[in-house]
């Protein structure tokens, strides 16, 4: 008797895709989290839910259309976290504003009856009507297309309990150190906690590998004789300003910067977001540090776009990921590499998912669903996931940061109330202090690092009050859990080393 049908090791969008998948389909799972989940990639996107306009230059029609498909049931199953979102994208010369007419209404045509609301195009004039703090040196016309938003960690949560619903379970700070081998066949992971230093092992009939930019090494682990390249990591970069610093109810794609990618200028939790992806990099980290020269860059091109000047010393907040790209053979140019996600499968049995966006975690779970099925000849269980409404759900509009929460808000407030507390965690910061006492009790937060990136998004929003926030933060933690104050000091220094690198 194996102790779980599946074991996915990995709690990022791909691995929490594949447990939601995996439970609704009635098969017993557990979720393996080295560090927290999102402590990868998946906290630090762009937050757009998109078929990615940009990838219609590489001819990627059927990715552009997987992408607007799963568009729709992203925003469908979880609009408590994800929303309907228009970006204006200002043009400069014929050229441009024919390529974009031709991509706009090629991306209209793509998402079929999944479309959003009709794409359009704007004078100069116009233009600068919509996105007031736009240089107008810089541009003769616009267009104005739709896609989506969300906020990607809190997604994860409402995957995660969604997950645990189904009867999943999942563990975070738990390490897959060794594969299990029976026959020559993976049938289980010797797992260390990372919090306790004890270990555990579990048994499955399969493993899922859905590590993104660190699963060449899970392969190299089940597959010690061979050395594995499957995967490229992209590195990208996001600035965070307060939202005066360039007011614009629509994001802004700058469709062409000097190097040749696009830059985001993205409404976000009331300030903005600036950003842009694919730095090719050499060693694949969960923690990047983003580079001095990345971030001139990103300020220098937000400096062409804005009408104002933007100095350094209004960021708020730095972030920077690393996307697992499925590695061709002869492509250096990360921007060029298809963001297709493709499945392996090992002789000893380690199915490997990797490659993909956030967009599609969906559909990349389910695939990855249908190719067990397929490859070990089991019976064949249908997908339900396209119409499962996600933990949270609801249509009601609420305010930031009880959005967060959808239909749970009401629990936070009921904590509120139950502590007589109605405190905010620090005054530059719209996250309760009755927030930190909900998401110890019901989101597994661990460490405080967990709740001031991840559970809230203080990190990512205002770098210097996180770290201001973090002593009342271990305090709250340490009183619900009984936790001493040996306990709060090591956590504050373990925060403040993560925490320089939000910062610049
Ligand atoms: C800068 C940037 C911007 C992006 N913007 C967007 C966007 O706007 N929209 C979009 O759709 N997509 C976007 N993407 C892509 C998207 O974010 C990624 O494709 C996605 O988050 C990858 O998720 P993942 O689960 O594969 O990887 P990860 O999120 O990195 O998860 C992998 C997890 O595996 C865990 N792990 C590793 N080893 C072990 C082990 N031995 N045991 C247990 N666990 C282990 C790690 O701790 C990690 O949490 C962006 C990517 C980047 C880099």
């Amino acid at each position: 008797m194996t102790d779980f049908e599946i074991i996915i090791i990995g709690g990022g969008a791909t691995g929490l895709g594949c447990a939601v998948e995996a439970a609704s389909r009635g098969y017993k799972t557990l979720l393996l989290e080295a560090a927290d989940y999102g402590k990868g990639t998946s906290s630090k996107s762009t937050k757009l839910v998109h078929g990615g306009i940009r990838y219609l230059a590489n001819f990627d029609f059927a990715l552009v259309k997987e992408g607007l498909e799963e568009r729709y049931y992203f925003l469908k199953n979880a609009p408590h976290l994800a929303s309907q979102q228009s970006y204006l994208i200002p043009l400069q010369g014929i050229v441009e504003k024919i390529k974009y007419w031709l991509g706009i209404k090629i991306y209209d045509q793509l998402a079929g009856s999944k479309k959003l609301a009709a794409s359009r195009f704007l004078s100069k004039q116009q233009t600068l009507r919509e996105a007031k703090d736009l240089n107008a040196d810089k541009i003769d016309g616009g267009a104005i297309y739709y896609d989506g938003q969300f906020d990607d960690s809190r997604m994860l949560v409402s995957l995660l309990k969604t997950f645990e619903q189904l009867g999943g379970t999942a563990l975070n700070y738990h390490k897959v150190e060794e594969f299990i081998c029976d026959d020559g066949k993976i049938s289980g992971v010797n797992v260390s906690n990372q919090l306790t230093g004890e270990k555990l092992n579990f048994t499955a009939k399969f493993v899922i590998n859905a590590t993104g930019t660190l699963s060449d090494k899970l392969l190299d682990l089940a597959e010690p004789q061979l050395k594995h390249n499957t995967v490229a990591a992209a590195q990208g970069t996001h600035l965070v300003f307060d939202k005066e610093v360039f007011d614009s109810e629509h994001a802004i794609l700058v469709p062409q910067t000097s190097d040749g990618r696009v830059l985001f200028i993205l409404p976000w939790h009331d300030k903005i977001v600036v950003g842009t992806t694919d730095v090719k990099v050499a060693e694949a980290s969960l923690e990047p540090k983003a580079q001095a020269e990345e971030i001139d860059f990103i300020l220098a091109t937000l400096n062409q776009y804005s009408a104002k000047t933007v100095t350094k010393s209004e960021i708020k907040a730095v972030f920077c990921g690393q996307r697992p790209l499925v590695r061709p053979q002869n492509q250096t140019n990360t921007a060029k590499i298809s963001r297709k996600h493709e499945l392996m499968l090992s002789k000893n049995s380690l199915v490997t998912i990797v490659g993909g966006k956030w967009t599609i975690y969906r559909r990349m779970g389910q695939d990855t669903l249908d190719f067990i099925e397929k490859q070990f000849n089991l019976p064949t269980t249908k997908s339900v996931s396209h119409d499962l409404q996600l933990f949270g759900y609801t249509q009601d509009k609420l305010s930031y940061p009880l959005s967060a929460y959808g239909a749970q808000s009401s629990q936070v407030k009921l904590i509120q109330e139950e502590l007589n507390n109605f405190a905010l965690i620090h005054p530059d910061l719209p996250y309760l202090q009755a927030e930190i006492i909900y998401q110890v009790r019901y989101e597994q937060v661990k460490t405080i690092e967990d709740v001031l990136a991840r559970r809230t998004r203080a990190l990512f929003l205002n770098s210097q009050a996180a770290i201001e926030a973090a002593p009342i933060v271990a305090k709250l933690m340490a009183q619900e859990l009984a936790y001493d104050e040996k306990w709060q000091e090591a956590q504050l220094s373990t925060f403040k080393l993560t925490a320089s690198n939000f910062c610049l």
